[in-house]
């Protein structure tokens, strides 16, 4: 079977940066599907501010009728912290024989020294970095020796292995961040056209961005 991609985030809300890359993703690495798992209490960055719950509505339902698209609401059903390499050994022992893809963000993939356990991720799954606009591949540090010992440019090495493998995709470049969805209903405006509808919708009901902090 082909390989999964798990697609992690806070979705705090989710906007077509995320969905473009993970359908542009689906497609060029032929993902059987892809795996949306919404974070619950993100250990490693600031707590969100729309509710777990609300945040896993809203990514059901921007993927809802895409074929392949699938949410899994493990993380937020879990009471405290919750890591990665734990989620991702979750997905290994229920997957033992399919290859596993971690789809991340360039911004996401140069934090990962700072990610809890982050030399066993690669023990359990591959990781397929998406760039993003403004981020460069690091060439030196731990992360430029992890690209020189694990990188590949073949999709086909997804295929083959269940894990190991660090692969770098461009993707149409949305220069869209959820901080700015943020900001932007904060001060009033209509967040239309970045999201799909039935997002925007739900974030109008909860009325959960109007009192954002601006930084
Ligand atoms: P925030 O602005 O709150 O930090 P975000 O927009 O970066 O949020 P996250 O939920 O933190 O969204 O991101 C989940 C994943 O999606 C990360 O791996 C991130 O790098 C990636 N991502 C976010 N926005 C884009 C985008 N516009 N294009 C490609 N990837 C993106």
């Amino acid at each position: 079977m082909n390989p999964m991609g798990i697609f992690g985030g806070t979705f705090d809300p989710i906007h077509y940066g995320h969905l473009r890359t993970a359908f542009e993703l689906q497609q060029a690495l032929r993902l059987n599907e892809i795996r949306f798992l919404p974070a619950g209490n993100p250990p490693h960055r600031d707590q969100p501010i729309a509710t777990a719950q609300l945040r896993l509505e809203m990514v059901r339902a921007a993927t809802q009728g895409q074929a392949g698209f699938v949410v899994d609401d493990r993380e937020v059903r879990k009471i405290g912290p919750c890591y990665s390499v734990e989620t991702l050994a979750e997905l290994r022992h229920e997957y033992p024989n399919r290859s596993i893809c971690l789809i991340v963000g360039m911004d996401a993939f140069l934090s990962l020294p700072k990610w809890y356990q982050w030399r066993e991720l690669l023990q359990l799954a591959h990781l397929v970095v998406a760039h993003r606009p403004g981020w460069r591949a690091p060439g030196m540090g731990p992360l430029g020796e992890l690209l020189v010992d694990r990188g590949t440019g073949r999709i086909n090495d997804l295929h083959e292995a269940r894990a190991g493998c660090i692969y770098i995709h461009a993707v149409t470049q949305l220069e869209i961040s959820s901080t700015d969805v943020r900001q932007l209903v904060a001060v009033g405006r209509d967040p239309r056209f970045l999201m799909p509808d039935a997002v925007r919708k739900l974030i109008i009901e909860a009325n959960c961005y109007t009192k954002t902090r601006i930084s």
